[in-house]
C-alpha cells in the first residue's frame, strides 16, 4: 500500500515536472554574456520604480546562477525608465537593441508605466513586473501559468494577482540556463 502510494506520488511529480520544464519560450536574442548585465535608471523616475527595479535585479541574482547577474552601475547597458501613459495598456515593457528577437543584445530599455502601476504594491505587483521585464531583458519570452514570464500581472491565471509571483520559477530558470549555458 505504501509502495503504491509512493509510486503514484512519483508519477504525479514526474508528470508535473515534465509539463512545466519545457514551457519556457525564448525571444530569439540574447547577450553574449549575461554576467554582468549592467543596469541603471533615470534619476527622475519615481522612487517606487527605482525600488522595484532593484528588487527585480535582486530576484534574478538570488537565483544564484553564475552565468546571470544584474549589476547596478551609474551608466550601464540596460536602461530603466518610466512613462505616465494612460492610453497604453502595459504596466511594463522591455525593448532590446539592436533586435529583441534575434542576434546579440548590446543594450536595452525597460519602461514602467506609472499610469498603470500607481496602485501597485511596490514589493508585490510592481516587483513582479520588474522581475518579469528583466526576464525579457535576458531573452525570455512569455509563457503561461505559474511562471514569472506569465504576461499578466492581474486577472484570471495572472502572474501576481493569482499566483503572487515576484521571483523567477524553476521553468524561468530552466530558460536562462538554456540561454546562458
Ligand atoms: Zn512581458
Amino acid at each position: 500500500m505504501k509502495k503504491t502510494l509512493f509510486l503514484i506520488a512519483l508519477i504525479t511529480v514526474m508528470a508535473f515536472s515534465s509539463s512545466s520544464v519545457f514551457a519556457y519560450h525564448l525571444l530569439g536574442g540574447k547577450w553574449a554574456s549575461a554576467n554582468p548585465v549592467t543596469w541603471y535608471y533615470d534619476s527622475y523616475i519615481g522612487s517606487n520604480a527605482k525600488t522595484a527595479a532593484s528588487a527585480g535585479a535582486t530576484e534574478w541574482n538570488s537565483v544564484a546562477y553564475s552565468k546571470v547577474k544584474f549589476s547596478n552601475v551609474s551608466a550601464g547597458k540596460l536602461y530603466i525608465t518610466e512613462v505616465n501613459d494612460s492610453t497604453a495598456d502595459y504596466d511594463g515593457i522591455c525593448n532590446m537593441s539592436p533586435n529583441t528577437y534575434a542576434g546579440t543584445y548590446t543594450s536595452g530599455t525597460i519602461t514602467f508605466n506609472k499610469a498603470k502601476t500607481t496602485t501597485y504594491n511596490i514589493s508585490g505587483a510592481l516587483s513582479s513586473v520588474a522581475t518579469h521585464e528583466m526576464g525579457h531583458a535576458l531573452g525570455l519570452a512569455h509563457s503561461d501559468g505559474k511562471v514569472i514570464m506569465n504576461p499578466y500581472t492581474f486577472g484570471t491565471g495572472s502572474r501576481y494577482g493569482d499566483y503572487k509571483l515576484t521571483t523567477p520559477q524553476s521553468d524561468d530558470i530552466a530558460g536562462i540556463k538554456i540561454l546562458y549555458p
